[in-house]
């Protein structure tokens, strides 16, 4: 039996708490979008019911005349809005707006700065939904009922957005749910009609559904008037949208509360009918890399009629930021998750909005580099998936791609493989390429030199995905990629340098002759004194600075990610790199007339280590790394300093 009319107090968690507050002081500037809000949610309850009542349109009540409506009332200082959608039931209310049990909140609130302009940004990504209310209200009272459910069902939620909320049973004639704003004393201008309507058509002009308000009447009954245009914005001509309304639809769908960096709109008709509206969002929402479900995907629409939102099946992963709609002509009304999986001309629709994603992008790229500059630095991590996971579209894909390098603008991304191959040199069959942990350790790493030294031209790469995507990446429009820290380096089918750009005292030799000769028994000491930690200890050919550096074979992971992996718990495949040494440097002196026995060891050792860190590899044995450094300082400082 529930209860009546004695109200329960919760006590909403601190996170919520401070989330909360949070947003009410953060958000201030942008009050009126407490109204964009709760018109989205009370259009997605509509949505939603008249989901349910494909199945059975019992469950409307007799009231399928879905609309929203917004009523304020002077006196009493209130502005309230009503839906007669879904609505909720007691544990509905207490699961969605008891507590915000948003995974990603703790996430969020570390991510915050305290800068409220930077904060009030991130907020807006998260999805400011219902609390918004508190932006404008010192009270908020939400009753509800499910549609299909009695009605002492009914529900009634109040809280004046501090600590606690109370909740108690509250008997509901009609279907659907009401929430009333208590405007604090400074919000009362959102009790004028007038206001209230200019933003239902700033923001909410063409959402699906009618939204409703009373006509300003002197005496008697006012009259309920419709004032948005409540034609779903996707199903009117392009010509008849404006951009400003094409970013307000974007905004109700995915309360984001920045503007859409663009925008693709296509009707299809033919044998089969389908409109898709494709948005790239400005900036990435915080969990795009962490939290590969919730919230991505676009909604699908049937004839009008909403069927699901976050229609993963859509969408492959890699382009799990595009936001918009689908509105197929064809599909069943009744189409399930599972059936969707399987559907052919779903497929179809998918592939159409593969393609138009990556077209719209490739656009950005081709008009505006400034504006995919913003686009690359938030969604390229996520594109780059798409090289191994899209082989289909792989020729699409590659163009889009943008790294740093050594003839780039520092650690910005912002060459393209077309733009590398056109500045390859003359004899050069390969695109060169380094992962690393980050742009310093890319960009630093001994394996560049000798290709510094002949001015050709190697890609940076430092994110997480690079490693990954090479392994699927073999070429690009016929050229080979190469990562200079794999296998052999043989750069002796291009031409020499420019000989004044060459080193000093005359090094004009040209780039074969960076292989220098040691002895064998050299090497060969040396490999048994690193006790099987190399497979192979030789001279080098790409160092003309370091002293040694680490090589991998073609086939194995780079020493970062194995670093990563192995903390993360995971095992490692066994990989052994070649050492390398560079016969010109006095360290590999020193070595050669190394006569003690432990000398020779720690210096070999040493050599090994150096090439493991800059490649940012971890040491098994850090202390002993340093006690050796320690040694070979002292052994070679000046006497009595
Ligand atoms: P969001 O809408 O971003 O999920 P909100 O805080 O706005 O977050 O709302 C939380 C949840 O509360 C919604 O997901 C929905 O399930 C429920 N809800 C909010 N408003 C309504 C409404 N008018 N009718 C039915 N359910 C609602």
């Amino acid at each position: 039996m529930t209860k009546k009319n004695t109200p329960e107090t919760h006590a909403f968690q601190a996170e919520t708490r401070q989330v909360l507050q949070l947003m009410i002081h953060s958000l201030y500037s942008n009050k009126e979008i407490f109204l964009r809000e709760l018109i989205s949610n009370a259009s997605d309850a509509l949505d939603r019911l008249r989901f349910e009542a494909i199945q059975d349109d019992s469950i409307y009540e007799g009231d399928s005349e879905l609309r929203i409506e917004i009523e304020t009332d002077e006196e009493a200082g209130t502005l309230t809005v009503r839906d007669n959608g879904i609505g909720m039931n007691r544990e509905e209310v207490m699961e969605n707006i008891g507590t915000i049990a948003k995974s990603g909140t703790r996430a969020f609130l570390d991510r915050l700065s305290g800068d409220q302009k930077a904060d009030a940004q991130i907020i807006g990504q998260f999805g400011v939904g219902f609390y918004s209310a508190f932006i404008v209200a010192d009270k908020v009272t939400l009753s509800s009922r499910k549609a299909g459910d009695a009605a002492e069902e009914g529900v009634r939620w109040e809280s004046d957005g501090g600590g606690e909320f109370t909740i108690e049973a509250s008997d509901r004639e009609t279907h659907g749910t009401e929430v009333t704003l208590h405007l604090k004393e400074a919000e009362k201008e959102f009790l004028s009609k007038w206001t209230v309507r200019s933003l239902v058509s700033r923001y909410s002009d063409h959402i699906g559904f009618p939204i409703r308000m009373q006509a300003e009447a002197e005496e008697g009954e006012a009259e309920w008037e419709d004032v948005n245009k409540a034609s779903a914005l996707w199903t009117l001509p392009k010509s008849d949208i404006s951009d400003e309304e094409y970013q307000s639809f974007y905004k109700y769908l995915t309360h984001d509360m920045d503007d859409a960096l663009c925008w693709a709109h296509n009707k299809v008709e033919g044998s089969q009918c389908y409109t898709t509206l494709l948005y790239v969002p400005a900036t990435a929402p915080m969990d795009l890399m962490l939290q590969r479900d919730e919230r991505t995907g676009l909604r699908l629409y049937v004839k009008r009629v909403f069927i699901m939102d976050a229609a993963q099946s859509l969408l492959p992963h890699y382009l799990r930021f595009i936001r918009g709609v689908v509105d197929s002509s064809d599909l069943p009304l009744n189409v399930s998750r599972e059936l969707l999986q399987e559907n052919e001309l779903l497929k179809k629709i998918r592939s159409a909005v593969v393609r138009r994603s990556l077209d719209m992008i490739a656009k950005i790229a081709k008009d505006d580099p400034e504006q995919y500059k913003m686009f690359w630095n938030q969604f390229g991590a996520v594109i780059k998936e798409g090289v191994a996971d899209d082989f289909a579209n792989r020729e699409r894909i590659a163009p889009l791609l943008r790294f740093a390098s050594t003839h780039g603008e520092g650690s910005e991304p912002c060459v393209s493989l077309e733009m590398y191959k056109e500045r390859m040199k003359e004899g050069q069959e390969t695109i060169y390429f380094i992962t690393a942990e980050n742009y310093q350790a890319a960009s630093n790493s001994p394996h560049l030199e000798v290709f510094r030294k002949n001015d050709i031209e190697v890609l940076l790469m430092s994110d997480r995905v690079d490693e990954w995507m090479m392994a699927y990446f073999t070429e690009f429009d016929g050229t080979p990629f190469k990562s200079v820290a794999k296998g052999d380096i043989d750069l002796s089918a291009l031409q020499p340098p420019d000989p004044d750009s060459a080193g000093e005292d005359g090094d004009k030799k040209d780039s074969e002759d960076t292989t220098q000769s040691l002895d064998a028994d050299l090497l060969k000491k040396i490999q048994d004194t690193l006790n099987g930690q190399v497979s192979e200890v030789r001279a080098s050919r790409r160092l003309t600075d370091s002293a040694s550096c680490l090589v991998l074979g073609e086939q194995e992971m780079a020493l970062h990610l194995q670093k990563l992996l192995e903390q993360a718990g995971q095992t490692v495949p066994d990989s052994r790199p070649v050492l390398e040494l560079n016969a010109d440097h006095p360290l590999v002196h020193l070595l050669q007339e190394e006569e003690g026995d432990e000398a020779f060891s720690d210096l070999s050792q040493m050599l090994y280590e150096q090439a493991l860190l800059s490649e940012g590899g971890s040491l098994t044995d850090p202390a002993g790394f340093v006690r050796r450094v320690n040694k070979l300082m002292l052994r070679h400082a000046p006497p009595d300093q």
